[in-house]
Order: C-alpha cells, then sequence, then structure tokens
C-alpha cells in the first residue's frame, strides 16, 4: 500500500471488538487446570465460584469458545476510552537512525494510567450482574486498585483494595485516587485478616509482598456475605478480556496492509502480553501467519527466563488454587524494583503454556536499561512511559538498532503499557543516578523453588 501510515492509526468507534478472543480454543495443548489445593483435583465451576463471580469462574474454564461476546454494558464503557491508538513512532526511528518500523499499541490514555482497566470493567460488571455487594482485591504498585475503583464506582459496588504495604506508604497518591472513587484502601500485611496477622507475627515491619496481598483479599472475600475477589492478571479470565488490546492492534495493522515480524510485551502475570499477543497467536496456532513473540521481564523477577514450569501455589498464604505456570516459587520475595507491577513470582497459565510450545521467546532486562530506554522514548515520542511498559520499549530499541546493523526493514509492533507519572520517585533515582541493579542468585531462587508443592502431572 502506497498510502503514507499516519502517526496514530486510530480506529472508530465502531470498531470496538464485539466479542474478545479466548486463545485457548486454538491451543493443541491447553494450559493445565487450575488445582483444589486441598484435594489436588481440578477445581469445578463451583468451587471457584466461592472465590469469583459465576461468569467469571465460567470463563476462566472455557477453553472451547473462540469468541465470547462482551457485553453491552462493558462495550459503552470501552468507548470512553477505546479504541487506544496504534502509534507509528516515526520520530524514535529517525532518533535511532534505524531502517525497522516500530509500532506501539498505547494504553495509558484513562485515568488509571494502563491497560488494567480492560478487564477492571469486565470483573465489576459481572459481579454487579450477580447481584453481589461489592469485590476485594490486592494491588501492588496501585494500577490495578486504581483501575478497580474505577470500575466499581460505575457500577456502584463497594471496592475493598488490600495495598502492598511499602507501596501504600510510598505512593499516597495513587491510595487517594482510590479513595476518591470510593474504594478503601487497606496496607498489607493488616491485622484485618487471620493470614495478615499470621504474616505479621513471622516477619514484623515486612513491607508486604503481591502474594500476602491476595491472600487476605481472598479471606476477606469468603468471609464477607455478598463478596467476592477479583483479580487483575495471571488468571486466564484476565488475559482474554485483555484480548481487546490485541483485536484492535491487528484491525489497526489490517487497516493498512501492515504485517508485523516481532511483538514485543512486558510480562509481568502475563495479562497485557496475552491478550496483545492472542490474535497473532491464534493464527500461529492455525498455521495461518508467523510472529516473533518476545516476552519481557525484569531481571530482579526472572519468572519465564530463570523460573520452573510448575505448578505452584499462587499467593504467600496458599489459600489460592494451584496453578501451573513458570515461577519462582511463591516464597520467592523480588527485590524493591521500580516495576513495581512486574513484581510477581508467577505467569498466566495460557502464557505458561505457549511459551512451553515455543509460541514465543523470553528475555530480562535490568532495570537501569530499562530506564535509559524510557528516557529515550520519552524525549522523542512525548509520552512518559511507565517502568513496566519501559521493558518493553528496552527490547524494541534493541531489536530495531540490530536493524541498523543488518540494514533489515522489520516490522515490531510492542505494547505501550502505561504511563509513569505516578512513578517519578523511580524515576528521580534515575535522574539522581543512584538506580541500581539487582539480581537475584541461582542460590536463592533454587531455595524459593524447593519449596515448590508437590504435585504429580
Ligand atoms: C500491571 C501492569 C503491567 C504488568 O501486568 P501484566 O498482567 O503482566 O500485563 C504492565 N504495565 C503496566 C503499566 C501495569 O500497570
Amino acid at each position: 500500500m502506497s498510502e503514507k501510515i499516519p502517526y496514530k492509526i486510530y480506529l472508530s468507534e465502531d470498531e470496538i471488538p464485539r466479542q474478545w478472543y479466548n486463545v485457548r480454543a486454538d491451543m493443541k495443548n491447553k494450559p493445565a487446570p487450575l488445582l483444589n489445593s486441598k484435594t489436588l483435583q481440578p477445581m469445578t465451576h463451583a468451587e471457584l465460584s466461592e472465590v469469583f463471580c459465576e461468569e467469571l469462574a465460567a470463563q476462566e474454564l472455557n477453553e472451547t469458545d473462540a469468541y465470547i461476546d462482551i457485553p453491552k454494558e462493558i462495550r459503552d464503557f470501552y468507548k470512553m476510552y477505546r479504541p487506544a491508538p496504534l502509534i507509528r513512532a516515526y520520530c524514535l526511528e529517525e532518533k535511532l537512525g534505524t531502517p525497522a518500523k516500530i509500532y506501539y499499541k498505547f494504553e495509558g490514555n484513562n485515568t488509571s494510567g494502563s491497560h488494567k482497566l480492560n478487564s477492571a470493567i469486565a470483573q465489576a460488571y459481572y459481579a454487579k450482574q450477580q447481584g453481589l455487594v461489592g469485590v476485594t482485591t490486592e494491588t501492588g504498585a496501585g494500577q490495578w486498585g486504581t483501575a478497580l475503583s474505577m470500575a466499581c464506582s460505575y457500577f456502584d459496588l463497594d471496592c475493598k483494595v488490600f495495598m502492598v504495604k511499602v507501596s501504600h506508604d510510598q505512593k499516597p497518591f495513587r491510595r487517594e485516587v482510590m479513595r476518591t472513587y470510593g474504594a478503601s484502601v487497606t496496607p498489607s500485611p493488616s491485622d484485618t485478616t487471620e493470614v495478615g496477622r499470621k504474616i505479621l507475627a513471622e516477619h514484623p515491619g515486612t513491607g508486604g509482598s503481591l502474594g500476602c496481598a491476595i491472600s487476605e483479599a481472598v479471606e476477606t472475600a469468603t468471609n464477607t456475605p455478598g463478596y467476592r475477589y477479583v483479580l487483575g492478571s495471571v488468571l486466564n479470565q484476565v488475559a482474554l478480556h485483555q484480548s481487546i488490546i490485541g483485536l484492535e492492534t491487528k484491525t489497526a495493522l489490517d487497516k493498512y496492509g501492515i504485517k508485523a515480524d516481532m511483538i514485543i510485551g512486558c510480562a509481568g502475570g502475563g495479562s497485557n502480553l496475552a491478550g496483545l499477543v492472542a490474535p497473532f497467536v491464534g493464527e500461529m496456532l492455525r498455521q495461518e501467519a508467523d510472529y516473533q513473540i518476545v516476552a519481557v521481564e525484569p531481571a530482579s523477577c526472572p519468572t519465564l527466563t530463570r523460573g520452573v514450569y510448575a505448578y505452584d501455589y499462587c499467593d504467600t498464604g496458599k489459600v489460592c488454587p494451584l496453578a501451573k505456570m513458570y515461577t519462582l516459587g511463591s516464597g520467592f520475595m523480588p527485590s524493591a524494583s521500580h516495576a513495581g507491577g512486574l513484581r510477581y513470582h508467577g505467569m498466566c497459565p495460557t502464557l505458561s503454556q505457549l511459551l512451553a510450545d515455543g509460541y514465543m521467546e523470553a528475555r530480562s532486562v535490568e532495570q537501569t536499561a530499562v530506564f535509559e530506554a524510557a528516557e529515550i522514548f520519552a524525549r522523542v515520542e512525548g509520552i512518559l512511559p511507565a517502568p513496566e511498559s519501559s521493558h518493553a520499549i528496552r527490547v524494541a530499541i534493541d531489536e530495531a538498532m540490530k536493524c541498523k546493523e543488518t540494514g533489515e526493514e522489520k516490522t515490531i509492533v510492542f505494547g505501550l503499557t502505561g504511563t509513569g507519572y505516578f512513578d517519578l520517585m523511580s524515576y528521580k533515582k534515575f535522574n539522581d543516578g543512584v538506580m541500581g541493579d539487582y539480581i537475584p542468585g541461582d542460590d536463592e531462587i533454587a531455595a524459593a523453588i524447593e519449596k515448590l508443592p508437590k504435585v504429580e502431572k
């Protein structure tokens, strides 16, 4: 096509997908089922529904329907901030002097500042449909809690957020956004739950962790009538909702006859990446096309590159079902990195299976290199990227620089999951030159992996 590709490829409101794409339907090797942590039997819909909303439990188990309708109410909400633009990074290409063509899908155009709102609104909708009073959740860096509080206020649901204590103290502004949307925010571990009290007794003065906050949120949901627990990543249902990112990206690329060679995304619990790549992996699974897909994670929490693919607990308190996933062990305590949203020991089961089957590759990058990439990007593209998203930027830039050497005109697409306005303390460390890189030792990882539950399969 000779038509010049615009800086921003916007779609019309009508082009917002009407269905999510469930990549599991096209996978020959399905992700392994969640197991009941006591009986080690696959979780049934009834068991899952004690913790999750019924419809979400059904989506979690659904591996046969390739397409699932997006209810009108959710689609109407999407219209307020979607379709998200696919942007041609002409300015970055010029700055790098690369023949590569770089595109990014920007998900930061909403108050929560990230892609997490895509799933938050769906989860809140199903909770409301079921007649629930409210939901509980955990949040690490605060993006998920913010997104969920927005979604809950829209549907008039109560929202109880357990926020990892270090973030609670370091990111007071995130907390205020959540409170403005009506959520209650409790620093975790707290003395409001049994598991929180136990963790506090064992580790007085701990700053908490995502795994611990999950345990507290689940306990509160199961002990409070009319409440269920919702999760912002890792689960297959969340990956399903995030497929809207990939579907829009594909529509935008197809509109201009662009074929991606490489698709890059950052991976914390795996939801944005799973969503971004879903329709493309679907083509690979159906042998219609081929892509190079790259997951990028922090070297400080190297789940995909140094973890094992095995059943593990999803939370510290071991109250959640077991999931088969790439994991560093639920006892692994990632160092305090500045990409809070990528500090989780496990990974989405769907994404884990796709990696195990060779449909994607994983790379890890160090924190200072990530911020260097963030700075290059921010200075030419006019968006201050989230540290999490900047992991994808790092690899996109590295690949574009390789193209500069080889002269290859590769088409690179990456997911820009959010903005970095709440991460300015991290940018300050980087600007002051006092940011470090922490890479866990083999012994540290081995010690956590040794404690994995013993499950045959
Ligand atoms: C939470 C978050 C991530 C990581 O979560 P995934 O589930 O792996 O997508 C990445 N980027 C931003 C901006 C986030 O808020």
